[in-house]
């Protein structure tokens, strides 16, 4: 690596999407974002914003038969903008890697063993770590000098001490299928996190924090002293919060019964607990901004969609008071949490014995940057802090290759 090599690649495989953002670790300058989605389809769209050149966003469809072409195409915008991935100022591309078992506890330099080694998560992750795989692949065969880096989706939640990893199940069947509460979103409840303690003006190790990452897909975790000791998705990201598709908490016992009595196959209650439940399943919508639309018009299902998420939020925010005992702020991030400001109100209300409250007025502040929402008097603060995954994968990907 030369010493002006700077920049970072971060890409994020989905199962017919890339997302990417070059960024320059000099000073974190974001230098092009973009897209490719519905990779194998006819009408394929490609996105390319190069912030670097203050250039406008450009957007094509046209047919991207697989990956690799996907990767040829970004790797050709970027290179239209003086920023190709043959540039000597590249020093590395990082991954985002769902999920990493218990194995991968820190970002790590893929090699093939570091490959295989994923691939052998592919039955806890089927539809994720496939496309990450092939996103690497793709990536070592346009660029096989260049280190590549995973940055793990389960990485940060590694710390968790076996009261909180294991189910109560057998222990023999549970190990021999790699059964266990991994959490996901670990990138950005590490981010998040961190920068909860810098807006408090303290070090990680000082505070505890309950994160609430509230996205289409959602989870919360307790982090004490920067590291985290409970999550609330599991051996997938099903568990836990109620989400934009997926039912979060569930008596399993749900899934027995609509097979018996319902005829439905293992498929179609996967389906039904993943795609169709949660915000959509309840009442149409999983879009908060909708869903908050049609409660002002007097809509009662979305009113009772929003109880519902609301209530279990709430129940997560209380048991991670309990698991923490001592806590110094309640962050909320991602799309909902950074812009759904009767969300976080719902969520807090009633909590004052507990040291909690928000501010109406802060809270109805909207802001890119990381800011409090509690009254000067609560005990906790509360918080929004903006969460940036793209960063932190670079963050880590450039501190691993510069090391
Ligand atoms: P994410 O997965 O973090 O991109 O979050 C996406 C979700 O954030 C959407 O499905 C919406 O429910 C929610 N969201 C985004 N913007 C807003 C907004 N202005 N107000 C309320 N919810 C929002």
């Amino acid at each position: 690596m030369t010493a002006n090599a700077t920049r970072v690649l971060v890409l994020n495989s989905g199962s017919s999407s890339v997302k990417y953002q070059l960024l320059d670790m000099a000073d974190g300058a974001r230098l092009a974002v973009g897209l490719v989605e519905r990779i194998g389809e006819e009408t394929s769209r490609l996105a390319h914003t190069p912030l670097a050149t203050g250039g406008a966003k450009r957007e094509r469809e046209q047919p991207i038969a697989d990956h690799e072409a996907a990767l040829r195409a970004v790797a050709g915008e970027l290179a239209a903008d003086g920023l190709g991935l043959d540039s000597p100022e590249l020093a590395a591309i990082g991954h985002r890697v769902v999920h990493g078992g218990k194995k991968f506890t820190e970002p790590t330099v893929i090699t093939d063993e570091v490959t295989a080694e994923i691939e052998r998560l592919i039955p806890v992750a089927p539809l994720h770590n496939p496309a990450n795989i092939t996103g690497i692949r793709v990536a070592q065969a346009l660029r096989p000098d260049l280190p590549q880096v995973a940055v793990f989706d389960t990485a940060f939640h590694t710390t968790m001490p076996e009261a909180a990893a294991r189910y109560a199940i057998d222990v023999e069947t549970a190990d021999a299928h790699r059964i266990r509460r991994y959490g996901f979103h670990g990138t950005s409840h590490a981010y998040v996190s961190r920068e909860t303690a810098k807006l408090l003006g303290k070090d990680p190790s000082e505070v505890n924090v309950i994160v609430l990452h509230l996205g289409n897909g959602a989870s919360a975790s307790a982090v004490k002293g920067g590291r985290c000791v409970d999550t609330s998705m599991g051996l997938t990201p099903l568990e836990g919060l109620v989400m934009g598709t997926r039912s979060g908490d569930i008596d399993p016992a749900v899934i027995s019964h609509l097979a018996r009595n319902a005829g439905m196959s293992i498929d179609e209650i996967d389906s039904l607990l993943n795609k169709k439940s949660g915000l959509i399943g309840l009442c149409g919508d999983n879009d908060m901004r909708e869903i908050r639309r049609r409660i002002d018009a007097g809509d009662e299902r979305a009113a009772l969609a929003f109880d519902i998420y609301v209530h279990r939020l709430k129940k997560y925010i209380g048991a991670y008071y309990a698991v923490l005992g001592k806590v110094d702020a309640v962050a909320f991030t991602a799309g909902v949490g950074e812009n759904a400001a009767p969300v976080r109100e719902a969520a807090v209300a009633g909590l004052e014995e507990l040291g909690l409250a928000v501010d109406a007025d802060l809270n109805a502040v909207r802001g890119d940057e990381a800011r409090l929402i509690s009254p000067e008097y609560a005990r906790v603060a509360v918080a929004v802090v903006p969460t940036d995954e793209e960063l932190e994968i670079a963050t880590q990907t450039y501190a691993l290759v510069s090391a």
